[in-house]
């Protein structure tokens, strides 16, 4: 698997943890990073510049990871790992039922943090890999789509939007990302351009069936896949 255009989100407020784990995602995985010492500019990071992952530390200045990781789960699906200072801490945590996908205990080994950051990843894409989300299948080779055994007649650029949105469904994507996934195949020029596409797409679905809007839109920000 290839991670190198994965975008770690770091939230640590202790800079030699951080530049720790930074300097072995670099080198481990050639993943991205970003890095943010506070909890309270977590939930604003996420919606401008969505991340793949976060490395989410519990004890932070502004806001807490426990609150943080909350917050972000009401609005995106982006799998998050906790990072905690005692081991008994994370039985306290899973009792939360707040939805991180895995917790580390420190001090931690950054080959044990990039081992499970992989993993994590792994199951993410796993899900969805596939192609299939719900009743929706996606045939790359073909190019085509189906819901609930209705072909959609998408055009190109449909399709390869609906393939990045459900990658990560429940991931919000801006439409700067949108058109940057695209670009190499499809010029897309403006964000019009985009949200035109996106209509036409959520129109394709309705119309074979689908009971929601299965790609939901969040005012200013972007799209997701909500299914
Ligand atoms: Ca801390």
């Amino acid at each position: 698997m290839d991670y190198s255009d994965r975008h770690i989100l770091i939230v640590e407020d202790e800079p030699k943890i951080a530049a720790l784990l930074e300097d072995y995602l670099h080198q481990q995985g050639e993943f991205n990073t970003s890095w943010l010492a506070r909890g309270d500019e977590v939930l604003e990071r996420v919606r401008s510049d969505p991340p793949d992952l976060i490395l989410l530390d519990l004890m932070l200045p502004g806001m807490d990871g426990i609150e943080v990781c909350k917050q972000v789960r009401a609005q995106s699906a982006v799998p998050i790992i906790m990072i905690t200072a005692r081991v008994e801490e994370i039985d306290r945590l899973l009792g939360l039922e707040l939805g991180a996908d895995d917790y580390i205990c420190k001090p931690f080994s950054p080959r044990e943090v990039v081992a499970r950051v992989k993993a994590v990843l792994r199951r993410s894409v796993s899900t969805t890999e596939a192609g299939q989300v719900d009743g929706l299948k996606l045939d790359d080779a073909m190019h085509s789509a189906e819901l609930d055994g209705n072909e959609l007649q998408l055009t190109p650029v449909e399709f390869s939007l609906l393939k990045t949105l459900i990658s990560q469904p429940g991931r919000l994507f801006s439409r700067d990302q949108l058109m940057n996934k695209m670009y190499s195949d499809y010029r897309i020029v403006s964000d019009r351009a985009v949200d035109t596409h996106i209509k036409n797409l959520r129109k394709k679905l309705s119309t074979a069936g689908a009971g929601k809007d299965l790609v939901e839109s969040v005012y200013g920000l972007g799209y997701r896949y909500a299914g």
